[in-house]
């Protein structure tokens, strides 16, 4: 009996430990301490990386103060991606009138109502702050960003300064050209409504 016992609960007992550090490492600490470790990713990694590209993290916001739950709702979801040390596409709809359209189509697509922010992964919808918030809380954010590229959160990108716009470079912002085969300036077709274009070095 002794023999068997003693003998049982050793092999359990040089295992457990193992599996408790990893668990307690993946649960509880920084999720970027979980990527650096590169235990489990690095076999993961070889599926997805044939089937699909890295998910991307896109988060429709407005840097526009006007309503006040609505801009710290943004600046809450930004700061919980900054947590998780993603690169993040952040679209400023204030910025550009196509990006409105563009949620606008995305959200009435799939039944919901116009709000900001909201959170894509992977083409598909997280949801507003209250569904990050919830989702963070239940551990499951860290899940969906799995995968995601990483960015380190203190980044700024030297051409835009992290607005993800500039200048338009066919009419300096101007949003008119000089069209020289009929003398005339035109409307210039580059650029949106306030004469800029997105950052190519760091938005598509
Ligand atoms: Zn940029
Ligand atoms: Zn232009």
């Amino acid at each position: 009996m002794e023999e068997v016992a003693g003998g049982g609960s050793s092999w359990p007992y040089a295992k457990k430990p193992q599996q408790h550090q990893l668990g307690r490492s993946l649960t509880y600490h920084h999720p970027y301490q979980g990527q650096g470790r590169r235990l489990q990713p690095a076999q993961r990694h070889q599926l997805p990386d044939v089937r699909a590209p890295r998910p991307a993290v896109v988060l429709y916001t407005t840097s526009l103060r006007g309503v006040r739950r609505t801009f710290t709702d943004c600046s809450a979801v930004r700061a919980v991606l900054r947590g998780f040390r993603v690169a993040v596409d952040e679209r400023d709809l204030s910025m550009d009138a196509a990006l409105r359209r563009e949620l606008q189509g995305l959200l009435a697509a799939r039944g919901r109502a116009f709000s900001l922010p909201q959170l894509f992964v992977g083409g598909r919808l997280v949801g507003g702050a209250e569904e990050a918030r919830q989702l963070h809380e239940a551990g499951e954010l860290r899940r969906l960003l799995e995968g995601a590229a990483g960015q380190d959160p203190a980044f700024v990108c030297d051409a835009c300064g992290g607005v993800r716009f500039v200048p338009c470079p066919a009419c300096a912002g101007s949003r008119k050209v000089f069209v020289e085969e009929e003398g005339r300036t035109s409307c210039c077709g580059h650029c949106n409504e306030n004469g800029l274009v997105r950052c190519p070095a760091c938005s598509s």
